[in-house]
């Protein structure tokens, strides 16, 4: 259960996938023809990978309700692969997501030791005001962790179901870490099935998109959903190999299991821990009704969260993005021309001569310059199917290629702090003040 997936290697998508195949992650190709309109980033398998995505495909079909959520820990400067969760979220918000987004500074204060000024300051300044500017609507939700009773009630129950040897098999802890550390591993559970309180609308499907690192999160909260919830309902067959489904007590009160039995349509027994329906053929009604007395009861009756994971960007220069590299990534807030600089300075998938890139091609798939068409600053499909092909006929010279995604990273992020000056205007109208 360690965590074996390091953010900012250069592994390529095969290699996410075979250390996925050990984690029970789907490939998102099949995914992506169930979308009307996939993000880009789907369509480009950036994103790679998914869990439980088909519960938010038929929601976002069937116009049933459904969250998306993710969360941000305010400790440095908002770069490109913020960016990347950012455009996720505001996409699924578009197709009809209540979208909810954490600023994880109870993660910042117990896990870097950042003032809880330190951390507003960045939170505001640095993400939320991207986000904003990015283009999150405001009927969607920003908080940050240690404001939200919710949060924090939420985290607090979790703890119950979660124990020491999980965590520490999860995320490392050892007799060294601190409580609060530990605490705010379970504020990100809370933070993940959150959306999912009475207050916004009870049980619903929530997908999160994260980084291909992240995934150890997710199931440590699908686990702690599981564990919250009363009831469990299993497929079984008799010996006469009639099916049935049996919903089992977890932790649920007798009237509860009762008030189940009374509910459901059709034949059912009432055991001692059980109850076996035996005619159930709608199993949405059947799972709907078992939420609802659960809910009756005090109970959660999570939905387990659903989830999408991303590649990342290698650096610029090759190799590992790094905060302490400068010249290995962008910030959405640096100088528009020094950002242009860099990317000028990025390492290529060029040949050594102009003789040889002719006779050869170049090499897309090594190139940092050829990453940042793919995955920011080339929209048109067809636009960045022309690079690729002009690049691997030779026909490309990296030094006119540099030259244009400089521009356009210039453009962009020019254009994003003039955005974001707009968006520190906006603040009240999500809540929030500077
Ligand atoms: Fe990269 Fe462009 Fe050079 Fe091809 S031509 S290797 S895409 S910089």
């Amino acid at each position: 259960m360690n965590m074996k997936i390091d953010p900012w290697s250069a592994l390529n998508i095969d290699d996410y996938s075979k250390l996925f195949d050990e984690f029970g992650i789907l490939p998102f190709d099949e995914m992506v023809r169930e979308i009307e309109n996939p993000h880009k980033f789907m369509n480009r398998k950036i994103i790679f990978g998914h869990r439980s995505y088909d519960l938010i495909t038929d929601a976002m079909k069937h116009n049933k309700p459904f969250s998306v959520m993710s969360g941000f820990m305010p400790s440095g400067k908002i770069h490109l692969g913020h960016k990347m969760v950012m455009e996720e979220i505001i996409w699924h918000q578009q197709q009809g997501g209540d979208a909810f987004v954490g600023i994880a500074d109870r993660e910042a204060h117990s896990v870097r030791g950042m003032s809880w000024d330190k951390c507003r300051d960045i939170g505001i300044n640095e993400y939320i005001i991207s986000l904003i500017a990015l283009g999150f609507e405001p009927d969607g939700h920003i908080y940050f962790q240690s404001k939200s009773e919710q949060v924090k009630d939420l985290a607090f129950e979790l703890g119950s179901k979660a124990n020491f040897s999980e965590l520490s098999a999860i995320y490392g802890f050892t007799g060294e870490t601190n409580v609060a550390h530990m605490l705010s591993a379970v504020t990100q559970s809370a933070d993940i099935l959150h959306p999912q309180l009475e207050e916004y609308g009870g049980p619903k499907p929530t997908v999160i998109p994260v980084g291909a690192d992240q995934d150890p999160h997710i199931r440590l909260t699908r686990g702690l959903g599981h564990k919250m919830n009363m009831f469990k309902i299993e497929g079984r067959e008799d010996k006469n190999g009639n099916k049935y489904f049996s919903i089992r007590s977890k932790a649920a009160p007798e009237d509860a299991l009762k008030g189940l039995n009374e509910r459901i349509p059709g034949k059912t027994k009432l055991f001692e821990g059980h109850v076996d329906v035996f005619n159930a053929d709608n199993f949405e009604l059947l799972l709907k009704t078992v939420r609802e007395v659960e809910l009756e009861f005090g109970g959660y009756a999570f939905v387990p969260p659903s989830s999408t994971y991303h590649r990342f960007m290698s650096g610029l220069q090759g190799g590992k993005m790094s905060s302490s590299v400068p010249d290995s990534y962008l910030s959405l807030t640096e100088d528009p021309k020094g950002a242009a600089k860099k990317v000028k300075k990025a390492k290529t998938g060029g040949r050594m001569t102009l003789e040889e890139q002719k006779k050869l091609g170049g090499e897309p798939d090594k190139c940092s310059v050829y990453e940042m068409f793919l995955f920011h600053l080339v929209d048109d499909d067809e636009e960045l199917a022309q690079i690729y092909t002009e690049c691997r006929e030779g026909s490309r010279v990296c030094g006119n290629c540099k030259a244009l995604a400089a521009e356009r990273t210039e453009k962009f992020l020019k254009e994003h702090q003039e955005l974001r000056e707009v968006a520190k205007e906006r603040l009240d109208e999500y809540g929030l003040s500077i």
